[in-house]
């Protein structure tokens, strides 16, 4: 490792490992740190990502798909399913991954192209010369070394907190974390093709049950639920027990996970000077499903290009920075943020009753291409009880 690179990346997840190769792709000298021994592991993730969405940054590889779905349903409280065909369903099926091996790729290619990895090694403070964000402290087998950059891409995930010991308030309030209890099942009844979500205030409150499949009897089969929901007995894993032992009682837990989502809004402003924020550690997961995977990936390759921009001028202020703020928000991944929060804040306020009249209109609706602005506009013509809400959330979507 060098005292001094044009880059520092915080943070080996994929938002770290695209920045870390789009930056050493891109000419510049890039070195990306990652505080546990190893990429990719614990898995704190359901695996989920859509087959276009993975194709814009990387080669699809057997070696860390575990399957490829064919459809989607969505069950509502009283059982009642709504089926998506993957042309309808569009980014929300495609593969399920095998994030073990995915990061470590996708860290690999950041390596192959020219970036320095340093693994069990921790950012513990920014470096700050008159304010501005030039480099970190890091910390490894208990030894500690200052290392320089022109520019620090913070890219560490949803408990981030190297922006906030730059000045950054990334506070999530509570009831927009969701808790998530995950189990990775094997020897249960499943479609293997077919992501399950299982909405309703007994199955998940304010969130959603999932069964993901990764082969033939196995599935990620997990829950998120608002932070403010949880309690004694009420805590997301108390829910997804009462769910296995009802759905599937004969399977096999080979592996539990915990962790929280943020579904907030993103961070007013992901730029400082000499600072990008990427990923979970900015907020840019969509609120609606949790999923941010493509989300990191695509701000972590801007932020890099944003940062080749900025030295080439040298100039790595704010305002010079500003264009990767401005450029994620006004992109379609954005602009879905913002709607599907949108979404999202009207959900979690159903009474599963009207959750169920969701679900059976939009189950027998014959939607060739699915969009929220369709399902809508359906929806009113076969609700008349909740034809008010829908036109104010209409209305909110512009
Ligand atoms: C239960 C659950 C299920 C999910 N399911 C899905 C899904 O199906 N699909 C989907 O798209 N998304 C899903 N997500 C979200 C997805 O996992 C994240 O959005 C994605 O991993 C974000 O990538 P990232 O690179 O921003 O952060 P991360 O992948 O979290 O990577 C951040 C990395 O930074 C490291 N780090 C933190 N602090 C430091 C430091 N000071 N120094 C060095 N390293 C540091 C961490 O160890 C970590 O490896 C799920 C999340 C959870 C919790």
């Amino acid at each position: 490792m060098r005292a001094r690179y044009d880059v520092l990346v915080v943070g080996g997840g994929p938002g770290g490992a695209i920045a870390a190769r789009t930056a050493a792709e891109n000419g510049l000298s890039v070195c990306m740190v990652e505080k546990r021994p190893a990429i990719g592991a614990p898995v704190r993730c359901a695996e989920g990502i859509g087959k276009e969405a993975l194709a814009e940054f990387v080669k699809p590889d057997p070696r860390w798909i575990s399957a490829e779905l064919k459809g989607a349903e969505i069950v509502a409280p009283d059982g009642t399913t709504m089926r998506l065909a993957s042309e309808q369903a569009g980014s929300k099926v495609g593969y399920i991954l095998d994030r073990k091996f995915f990061d470590r790729e996708l860290v690999w290619q950041a390596a192959e192209a020219g970036a320095d990895v340093a693994v069990k090694t921790r950012a513990s403070a920014p470096l700050l010369l008159g304010g501005a964000v030039r480099g970190a402290v890091l910390e490894s087998c208990g030894e500690r070394r200052r290392v320089e950059a022109d520019i620090v891409i913070a890219a560490d995930g949803v408990e981030s907190k190297f922006s906030r010991w730059c000045g950054i308030d990334t506070t999530v309030p509570v009831r927009e974390i969701m808790t998530s209890a995950q189990y990775l099942m094997t020897d249960i009844d499943i479609d293997p093709y077919t992501t399950v979500f299982l909405l309703g205030n007994e199955v998940a409150p304010e969130g959603y049950l999932w069964i993901f499949p990764k082969g033939d009897r196995t599935a990620n089969v997990g829950i998120g639920i608002s932070g403010k929901k949880s309690g004694p007995g009420h805590r997301a894993r108390d829910y997804l027990d009462r769910f296995v032992s009802s759905r599937f009682p004969n399977g096999k837990t080979i592996e539990h996970v915990v962790g929280g989502v943020s579904v907030c809004q993103p961070l007013p402003c992901t730029v400082a000077d000499g600072l990008m924020i990427v990923g979970d550690a900015a907020r840019v997961v969509d609120p609606l499903t949790g999923g941010g995977i493509y989300n990191a990936m695509f701000t972590g390759r801007l932020a890099a290009l944003t940062a080749k921009a900025a030295i080439a001028r040298n100039d790595c202020s704010k305002a010079a920075l500003m264009p990767y703020d401005a450029e994620w928000r006004h992109s379609p991944m954005g602009k879905a943020i913002a709607r599907n929060w949108q979404i999202k804040e009207y959900l979690i306020k159903l009474s599963d009753e009207k959750l169920n009249a969701i679900v059976h209109s939009a189950a027998s609706l014959n939607m060739k291409e699915f969009s929220t602005l369709n399902l809508i506009r359906e929806l009113m013509k076969r609700n008349p009880k909740l034809v008010v809400e829908l036109a104010a959330l209409k209305a909110s979507l512009g």
